[in-house]
């Protein structure tokens, strides 16, 4: 059994800060080209990075387990994606002494949410305050799950959205009883549980591909929160459709 059942993934505060970084990184992310699926509004914009470039990844100093322990989820994207991971770790301090962005993504230890990670999408990371975290992990480092749900939040950090919320999932959930579990679990707003869990509109004129219920991205989904008999244990392990997505957005 997984220790992660969820996740937050957290958007820019300011829409048009999201939009600008994105397309300051990357000029096609003007325009969703990348196939798949992170369409959730016309228009809306793609948060990938530039292909070939490093990725800084800056690590809060925690113990001596975690800079291993995030490094080792991270890497399984390594061999599909045309980035380079540089990483970091830094005491607090020295990362609030400075007012740049010491690493376009940054690790805390701080959870936000009981036993689960969080990330910002993409190049949303590099909105806000430079000294705040872009993700946020738990300490279990030892846990069986722990790596699972740190390639899941780089994926995030890559620009993906969760699987689950695929328009062909076909999930059928309970929501009530979800907007109630995760409020109890997780403490989510039941904007948080829209945001994350329930499935996104289709687009018409987009190109999708198909649900992946192997995701790295997908959720394990409980019995108790669907309606008729319906549960999905999670693989929290890259799939072969993730494999295929990812290469398409960092050729
Ligand atoms: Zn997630």
């Amino acid at each position: 059994m997984s220790t992660l059942t969820y996740c937050k993934s957290f958007a820019s505060t300011n829409l048009l800060d999201s939009y600008n970084a994105a397309i300051s990184e990357r000029s096609s992310n003007v325009t969703p080209d990348s196939g798949g699926r992170k369409k959730r509004g016309v228009g809306e914009h793609t948060r990938f990075w530039t292909p070939g470039r490093t990725l800084k990844v800056l690590i809060f100093k925690y113990n001596e387990h975690s800079f291993e322990a995030v490094k080792n989820g991270a890497i399984k994207w390594s061999p599909y994606i045309n980035l380079n991971f540089e990483f970091l770790e830094m005491d607090e301090e020295d990362i609030y002494n400075s007012e740049e962005f010491l690493g376009d993504i940054r690790v805390n230890f701080q959870p936000l949410l009981k036993n689960s990670g969080s990330s910002r999408i993409g190049t949303d990371a590099l909105t806000g305050h430079p000294h705040d975290a872009s993700m946020h992990l738990g300490t279990y480092f030892s846990s069986p799950g722990y790596e699972g749900m740190v390639t899941h939040e780089f994926g995030h950090a890559l620009g993906l959205q969760h699987e689950h919320q695929h328009p062909d999932a076909g999930i059928p959930w309970d929501r009530e009883k979800t907007y109630d579990y995760y409020a109890r679990t997780g403490g989510l707003s039941r904007q948080e549980v829209d945001a994350n869990v329930f499935p996104f509109d289709r687009i018409p004129g987009q190109t999708y591909t198909p649900y992946d219920r192997q995701s790295v991205m997908h959720y394990d989904v409980l019995d108790e929160l669907t309606l008729g008999d319906r549960q999905l244990t999670a693989s929290w392990s890259i799939s072969e459709g993730d494999i295929a997505f990812i290469k398409k957005a960092y050729p």
